[in-house]
């Protein structure tokens, strides 16, 4: 085991709305497997006994097909000021973007890789591009093509993301950060921590499938702020969950800060996947970062079962700036190989027609073989 960082026992505090929400009772009733504080620092043949659990809990639960999503990222407009992210409203050295709508939908319609099955639409957090690009984009794509369509666009008014489901989406992704509410205030982490959890619970209690994640890895983050992750998790009405490495982005007051290590962030995710076998957990291209070389494939074999190539043009890629300047930019090659070396294969079934074939009582009805004689 590698050294752990001391600290208080701080439990995420949820506020009533979201205690009320429906569907947060149905996540709170499945007993989940929680992980223990030492789990989160294993490491050799420990580390990799664990990392092959969660793997085969994965495989029992979802074949070995993993889903293929890509993204494109449409506006670096931000009004929030997240400590961590390269893209805060603070950050004035970076030239600020939208896309045009047509230039992304001509792409997704005539020139995107034949192994994805869904896109993810992402941005800062600006209400002008979701009116502007992101609405008629889905409009456009739900008329042209059959790709499941998702969309990450940060914390919205409702009537927004009323909006974005009646154009044609019903996935969205936005992760909770942090789950101890005055690291999450510290950090400057979107909005309010409340108000986030209740986006959650307002998304869910009106028929989105979401996914929520957390930064792991983040400066004097102590172990019961990675629990509290955890914690939280299991109580909110997801589908899904990421596990994002802290990088610290070149232009950001984190920026002198350590890089997440690689062996927490995956421990984290094989206990997220041990924790909850059916959700939807992806492995992101940061782990590329963390860990130069196998990051990304180390991610595959902690059970992640969904991947992403990036599809932003690459013009505008440069200044959609989480981290650094020099992404490592997940093409379909990178990402089919990856897939391939691990054994594994891309899912011919889109998460939107997964998540759509699942009962309303959360069985799964999905197997991968019937998808794949499909
Ligand atoms: N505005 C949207 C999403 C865009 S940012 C929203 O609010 O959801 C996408 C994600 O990048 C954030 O959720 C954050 O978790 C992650 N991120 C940003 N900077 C990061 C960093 N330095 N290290 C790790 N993750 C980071």
């Amino acid at each position: 085991m590698f050294p752990r960082p001391k600290g208080d026992r701080v439990f995420p505090q949820l506020n009533s709305f979201a205690l009320q929400a429906p569907g947060f009772y149905f996540a709170a009733m499945i007993q989940p497997s929680m992980p223990t504080a030492d789990q989160l620092y294993l490491l050799g043949a420990d580390q990799e006994a664990f990392h092959q659990k969660a793997a085969l809990a994965a495989r029992a639960r979802f074949g070995n097909q993993v889903f293929v999503r890509g993204v494109v990222e449409v506006s670096n407009f931000c009004r929030e000021n997240c400590a961590y992210c390269g893209m805060r409203r603070s950050n004035r050295s970076l030239n600020r973007f939208r896309a045009d709508y047509e230039q992304i939908a001509e792409l997704l319609i005539h020139h995107r890789p034949a192994s994805m099955t869904d896109v993810n639409i992402q941005a800062g957090e600006d209400p002008v591009a979701v009116r502007e690009v992101v609405l008629p984009l889905i409009q456009t794509l739900r008329r042209e093509t059959d790709l499941g369509i998702s969309v990450c666009l940060g914390s919205l008014n409702h009537s927004m993301y009323d909006d974005l489901k009646q154009a044609g989406t019903s996935i969205y992704v936005i992760k909770f950060e942090i789950a101890n509410p005055k690291m999450y205030a510290a950090m400057e982490s979107p909005g309010q921590f409340d108000q986030r959890i209740a986006n959650i619970c307002y998304l869910a209690k009106t028929g989105w499938r979401i996914s929520s994640g957390f930064i792991a890895g983040l400066p004097r983050q102590t172990t019961d702020d990675l629990l509290a992750n955890f914690t939280l998790a299991a109580q909110l009405p997801i589908d899904g969950c990421s596990v994002s490495p802290f990088i610290p982005g070149e232009e950001t007051l984190l920026a002198n800060e350590p890089m997440a290590s690689l062996d927490l962030t995956l421990n984290c995710m094989a206990a997220l996947r041990l924790m909850r076998p059916d959700w939807v957990i992806p492995s992101v291209s940061a782990l590329n970062l963390a860990g130069a070389g196998n990051g990304y494939r180390r991610g595959l074999r902690t059970g992640a079962n969904l991947v992403t190539i990036n599809l932003t043009p690459a013009d505008f890629r440069e200044n959609y700036l989480l981290y650094k300047r020099n992404r490592f930019i997940m093409t379909e090659d990178r990402i089919l190989n990856a897939i391939a070396a691990e054994d594994l294969e891309p899912s011919s079934q889109s998460l939107a027609d997964f998540y759509a074939a699942q009962k309303v009582n959360g069985t799964v009805t999905f197997t991968p073989q019937a998808a794949a004689s499909a």
